[in-house]
């Protein structure tokens, strides 16, 4: 199979973690999982992250890929609410590309061993709603400054849990002319 990121460049089996195979491309390390092999491995498996590792960048490459196996254009799937990298994956065939350094990027985020939850809806909606949340508060944070927005965001977070929250809203707006 050809890699879908390199021209003229063949994956070849290699482990990415012990005793997990994956098709990886010399030139640009990338490799292709079989989620198959992934939940074959992961059933007997529990690799735990060295202690220590901090979590490095890791390039992403943003190209739409096609399936080395089908040819049909990989979908992008969105790791976590703060990185940028996506992994690829051909539902057709259950194979997911991952971009060099993207497996460990995985081990650092603690889902190296829950890899398909990010092939779901629900966690590309949390995903979501995750930037969504950061990107208003950055807007707030912005207009008030650090320390005002500070208080008014534990402020919002105190009052939303209150009992009361109406009678807050309530005062909090009105103004006796
Ligand atoms: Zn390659
Ligand atoms: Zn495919």
């Amino acid at each position: 199979m050809d890699c879908p990121q390199c021209r003229g460049y063949k994956l070849e089996p290699k482990e990415i973690e012990q005793g997990l195979l994956a098709g990886v491309c010399n030139k640009c390390e990338g490799a292709l999982l079989s989620l198959m092999n992934y939940r074959f491995w992961n059933d007997q498996n529990q690799p735990s992250l060295e202690a220590g590792e901090e979590i490095e960048q890791v390039e992403d490459s943003s190209n739409a890929k096609t399936c080395p196996k089908c040819s049909r254009f990989m979908t992008k799937f969105n790791i976590g609410s703060g990185e940028s990298n996506r992994l690829d994956l051909c539902a057709g065939c259950d194979e997911a590309w991952l971009d060099k350094g993207e497996w460990r990027l995985l081990k650092q985020l603690d889902l190296h061993n829950q890899l398909p939850k990010i092939f779901t809806d629900a966690w590309q909606r949390n995903v979501r709603r995750e930037r969504q949340e950061q990107h208003f508060k950055t807007r707030f944070e912005k207009i008030l400054g650090t320390d005002d927005f500070d208080k008014v965001d534990q402020f919002k977070d105190w009052m939303s849990r209150h009992a009361e929250l109406e009678s807050i809203k309530l005062y909090l707006t009105t103004k006796i002319e």
